[in-house]
Parts: C-alpha cells; sequence; structure tokens
C-alpha cells in the first residue's frame, strides 16, 4: 500500500533542538571563562569544501562560539601542513581541530589526522577515537554518524533489532555508522549489513531493511527497486548535478532518488536538509564535549 504520507524527516529542525540542548552546557563553560573554540584547516579551492567551512563557521558564529578558519593554499607542503596542526594542538583558544576534506593529493589525509591530538579531535576521525567509539568508551563520535543517531532519536525510530543497511564503506560514514548501529546501546542494537560496490545483488539485500542508509556518493542512486515498504531511508548523499534552470547552474541531490521512493517509505531525509545540518549541529557538540575535558582546560 502507498503511503502518502511519510514522516520528511527536518534535519534542520532536528539540528536546532541539539543546539538548544548544547546551550546550558555553554552557558557553564562561559561561567568558567571557557568560549569552546574550533580550527578549521582548509587547504585548496575545492568549491564544496568551502561552501561547508563557511557553514561551519557561520553555525559557530549564531551559537557565539570561537571559530577560526586557516585557509592553506592548494600546493601547501606537508610540512607546512603538520606544523600548523602543532601549533594548534598547543593553541589553549582552540578545543577542537578540524581538517576539511578531502586534502589535495599531494597530502596524507591520514598522517593530517593522526597529528590532530586526539583530545582536540572535533571530527572524531583520529584512530584513537574511532578506537574507543569501536569499544564503546566515551569519546568525540565522527559528526555524521552521531547526526545520523540523533535524526533517528528524534524521529522516534528505534534501531533495536531492526536490519540496518548500510550502503557505503567510507571510514567517514558507511564503517562507522555500521559500527555505531550494531553497538549494545540504546541508539544501536541493530543487526547490521554494510554494502559497498563489490556487494553481489545489492537491491535484494537493501530491500530487506528496515532502516537504509546510503553513503555512496552517486545521485539518485537509490530508487524504488531498493526500497521495502514502510522502510526508513537516511540519505546521506550530497551531489551536485547540473541544472540550467538554477540560479548557480546546479543542484543537490541525495543518494536517494526522493520522488521514487516517498510514497512507498515510512520516514526519509530529503537532501538538502537531511543529514547535512546535523553533521554541523554534531561538530558543535564535539567542540563543546572537547571544551568540557579536563585536558583540554
Ligand atoms: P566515499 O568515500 O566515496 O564512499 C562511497 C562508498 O560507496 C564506497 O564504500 C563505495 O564502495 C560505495 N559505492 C560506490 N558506488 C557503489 C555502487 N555502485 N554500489 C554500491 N556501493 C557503491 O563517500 P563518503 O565520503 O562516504 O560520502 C558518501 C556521500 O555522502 C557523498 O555524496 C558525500 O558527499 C556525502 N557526505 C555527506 C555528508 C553530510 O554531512 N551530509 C558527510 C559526508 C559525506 P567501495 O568501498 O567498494 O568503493
Amino acid at each position: 500500500m502507498p503511503n502518502s504520507n511519510p514522516l520528511i524527516i527536518d534535519g534542520k529542525v532536528i539540528s536546532e533542538k541539539v543546539c538548544d540542548s548544547l546551550k546550558p552546557r555553554i552557558e557553564r563553560l562561559a561561567e568558567k571563562g571557557i568560549v569552546p573554540g574550533l580550527a578549521v584547516v582548509l587547504v585548496g579551492d575545492d568549491p564544496a569544501s568551502k561552501v561547508y567551512v563557511g557553514m561551519k563557521a557561520r553555525a559557530f558564529e549564531k551559537m557565539k562560539l570561537y571559530s577560526e578558519t586557516i585557509h592553506l593554499p592548494k600546493d601547501t607542503d606537508r610540512e607546512t601542513v603538520l606544523n600548523l596542526i602543532d601549533d594548534l594542538n598547543k593553541n589553549d583558544k582552540f578545543h577542537g581541530i578540524l581538517v576539511q576534506l578531502p586534502l589535495p593529493s599531494h597530502l596524507d589525509e591520514m598522517e593530517v589526522i593522526m597529528k590532530i591530538n586526539p583530545d582536540k579531535d572535533a571530527d572524531g576521525l583520529h584512530p584513537l577515537n574511532l578506537g574507543k567509539m569501536i569499544l564503546g568508551v566515551d569519546g568525540p563520535l565522527p559528526c555524521t554518524p552521531h547526526g545520523i543517531l540523533m535524526l533517528l532519536k528524534y524521529s522516534d525510530i528505534d534501531t533495536s533489532g531492526k536490519h540496518c543497511v548500510v550502503i557505503g564503506r567510507s571510514n567517514i560514514v558507511g564503517k562507522p555508522i555500521a559500527n555505531l548501529l550494531a553497538q549494545k546501546s540504546a541508539s544501536g542494537n541493530a543487526t547490521v549489513t554494510v554494502c559497498h560496490s563489490r556487494t553481489r545483488d545489492l537491491q535484494s539485500i537493501a530491500r530487506q531493511a528496515d532502516i537504509l542508509i546510503a553513503a555512496i556518493g552517486r545521485p539518485e542512486f537509490v530508487d524504488h527497486r531498493f526500497v521495502r515498504e514502510g522502510a526508513v531511508i537516511i540519505d546521506v548523499g550530497v551531489n551536485r548535478v547540473d541544472d540550467p534552470t538554477a540560479k548557480r547552474g546546479y543542484r543537490l541531490v541525495g543518494d536517494v532518488n526522493f520522488d521514487d521512493v516517498k510514497d512507498i517509505v515510512s520516514a526519509i531525509t530529503p537532501v538538502p536538509g537531511g543529514v547535512g545540518p546535523m553533521t554541523i549541529s554534531m561538530l558543535i557538540a564535539n567542540t563543546v564535549y572537547l571544551a568540557e575535558k579536563p585536558a583540554s582546560n
């Protein structure tokens, strides 16, 4: 039976709720003279990265938190980037450091991430923090996967006992969200299947999902053939597609063909306005969390 009234999970509204919930903690820090501060390192001129960095700066400003973007030219050498991270590690103004990915190809992303002091790892991507995540030990969680958990929580979508199918196995989205959903925890307890480009018969596996998470990077790849009636769809993808009718000459679409699946699903995140805003609010949450840690003060 088609569902003409699926829940459209509003990431902007939930993101504001998450930010509101942080305000008492920010006030408590202010009483101690602490303003959570974030350093964002941007290397090069990738247009999408510049947009994301601008959005992060505006979100911090709106929350009256401190943020600074350090913009380096595309050809900045390895030593300069590593030395900058070293300086930021020692700078008390910054409780969090984020390196905007992707980095230009001459830089080793893992080496740069590993240079960040794990106690200042605002993106939760340092191997030490990913290890803590796997072990269920307290630490900053990767922002996008954490944001997905929050979208589900605020939408009263229980994961316990559900079959979650994650399409994508990147270090920043697919692997961590699969792990978090499988954790023995209130936001986990799911049975998780991870799919990727070598998965055979992807559509039939995806159709088994109670909750289907698409983190593929292919515009509108997931259509009704991948979706079981009543499934919850979390669309992580952000893809630019040419659109001469749009002011900028392109529009953003997800990895899911929203119009094709919306009448089958019980709930779905839109693109834009779904996962994206949550990634930013979880970055704020991580920076506040790191500022609260005694090591940072
Ligand atoms: P990624 O590193 O490129 O990983 C893509 C994953 O999709 C890979 O695991 C790949 O499989 C898999 N894949 C590619 N083609 C496939 C196919 N035909 N069938 C099945 N699996 C396939 O991408 P990512 O960094 O995870 O990002 C994914 C998307 O999310 C992108 O659109 C990105 O812009 C977006 N994103 C959004 C946010 C946000 O805040 N909203 C944050 C991060 C990323 P293999 O491993 O086999 O190659």
